[in-house]
């Protein structure tokens, strides 16, 4: 088959049908496409590239690991990249998480995490502990076990039979609200939403509290106040539920920290980490947890769990590689400061574009969301497909950004902007030209439309 021929449909399938052009290179925070055409990775592909595309530096070391082994199966071979990598991972997370599993991609770290949580609680007589809360709206992957935990219906009603069906609480997304409460006020309010859940499945049966401390896909970047995180811990620990973190796509530096949690002070039980991990150099994840969960597990025969691909040397010497890319370019650094700068620009694109209801996130985990009316925070009409409209209009200009529109309870329509860490002032200046470009498109088709 001719590449023309596949553009039009191959063998290969994924969600849906693919008009894509055919990728060519990367470079940097660019992409370039087979006819040349050069594009910003906007949104690090999905907040995945955080060190940007073909790193030199990176690829020598994978050559170099590949010229000696690329796989080794761990019940044969322990490997250097592997506890190389971990003993990495461990300097850069906060004190006592110090244990480290490898996994190749979010779903599995997730579900990994739980079930960590799970044979933790078995050696420890608390048998009846399984149910896992969660949070609406939210993401955790797309394998069973980790779609039961995503709060977002288009993706969990058609397996909804097939699956637990574990509680979820309201995610804490204050920016809705307009009631008089301070900030820390709601941030409570919404913690609270967590015991009162504790309580309704009973204590003795809540093995699990599962979250993204700043919000991914599904929230578009929400950060919760301060209160929420601190309440939350509190209330865990209270009724001895474990507290998971969902970096997937916090971690590995993206919010201008090693992890997001680092913002607020609170140390989770486990953290689930992938995307950044690997930065798109390799399939790579990993959980984080304490050596107090971790030896009870293996001291009571080990734990039930592991995945072929796991642990694999090249995977591992990749992703040791990035990590000392982020540490050695200071990268961690660079992207609380480029997304201070980005946040400022992107917040000043809503003097101009009244459609522009909200800017949030921190570090280079952002996010704008389109409505109708600012005050009142009404969604944009869903026929207008806004979420799918401004991506196609930036996507010809050469700029990719991500994007979802929430659904099911609350609706809404926000565009994630996350460029790889390594972005330069320069850069975010060329990234809100072209998204003005984009916005200045959009709002000559909004308008018509709106006064429909
Ligand atoms: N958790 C979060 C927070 C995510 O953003 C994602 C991926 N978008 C996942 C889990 C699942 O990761 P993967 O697609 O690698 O399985």
């Amino acid at each position: 088959m001719s590449r023309a021929e596949a553009d039009t449909g191959g063998h290969l399938f994924y969600q849906s049908r693919n008009p894509r052009p055919f990728l060519d290179r990367g470079e940097g925070i660019y992409l370039y496409d087979e006819s040349g055409k050069r594009y910003i990775d906007g949104c690090s592909g999905a907040m995945v590239s955080n060190i940007g595309h073909s790193n030199p530096r990176v690829l020598a070391k994978m050559k170099a690991q590949m010229d000696r082994a690329t796989f080794g199966y761990r019940l044969h071979f322990r490997t250097h990249p592997s506890e190389d990598l971990a003993a990495k991972t461990v300097s850069l997370c906060p004190e006592g998480l110090d244990r480290v599993f490898f996994v190749s991609g979010g779903s599995e770290a997730v579900e990994s995490a739980v079930k960590l949580a799970r044979q933790y609680a078995l050696t420890q007589g608390l048998g009846s502990r399984y149910k896992v809360i969660s949070r609406f709206p939210s993401y955790h992957g797309c394998t069973f076990g980790a779609l039961d935990l995503t709060g977002y219906d288009p993706l969990r009603e058609p397996f909804a039979p097939m699956m637990e069906g574990m509680p979820k609480i309201t995610a804490p997304m204050t920016y809705l609200d307009r009631d008089n409460l301070t900030e820390e006020a709601r941030g409570l309010k919404y913690a609270e939403l967590l015991r009162d859940r504790i309580e309704e499945e009973g204590p003795e049966n809540v093995l699990a509290f599962l979250m993204e401390p700043i919000g991914g896909a599904s929230t578009g970047a929400l950060v919760a106040p301060d209160s929420y995180y601190t309440r939350i811990r509190e209330i865990c620990d209270e009724y001895g539920v474990l507290l998971i973190f969902d970096e997937v796509m916090s971690g590995a530096g993206r919010t201008g920290k090693f992890l997001a949690s680092e913002h607020f002070g609170v140390v989770p039980d486990i953290v689930v980490l992938s995307k950044g991990f690997g930065a798109g150099y390799a399939p790579l994840g990993a959980i984080v947890a304490p050596s107090r969960l971790v030896e009870p597990v293996l001291d009571a025969g080990g734990f039930l769990h592991g995945f072929t691909y796991a642990g694999n040397p090249l995977a591992c010497a990749a992703g040791l590689a990035v990590l000392e890319e982020l540490e050695e370019q200071g990268l961690i650094e660079n992207a609380a400061r480029m997304g201070d700068l980005l946040k400022a620009k992107l917040t000043g694109l809503m003097d101009r574009y009244p459609f522009i209801g909200h800017v949030r996130g921190k570090g280079l985990l952002l996010a704008f969301e389109l409505v109708s009316d600012r005050e009142t925070m009404r969604p944009l009409p869903r026929e207008l497909n806004a979420y799918n409209r401004l991506v196609e209009i930036a996507y010809e200009l050469g700029l990719i950004i991500y994007s979802r529109r929430t659904r099911g309870g609350y609706e809404g329509d926000h565009f994630l902007v996350c460029p790889p860490l390594i972005v330069t002032e320069a850069q975010v200046d060329e990234i809100i030209g072209l998204l003005d470009t984009a916005l200045a498109r959009f709002a000559t088709e909004l308008s018509p439309a709106m006064s429909e």
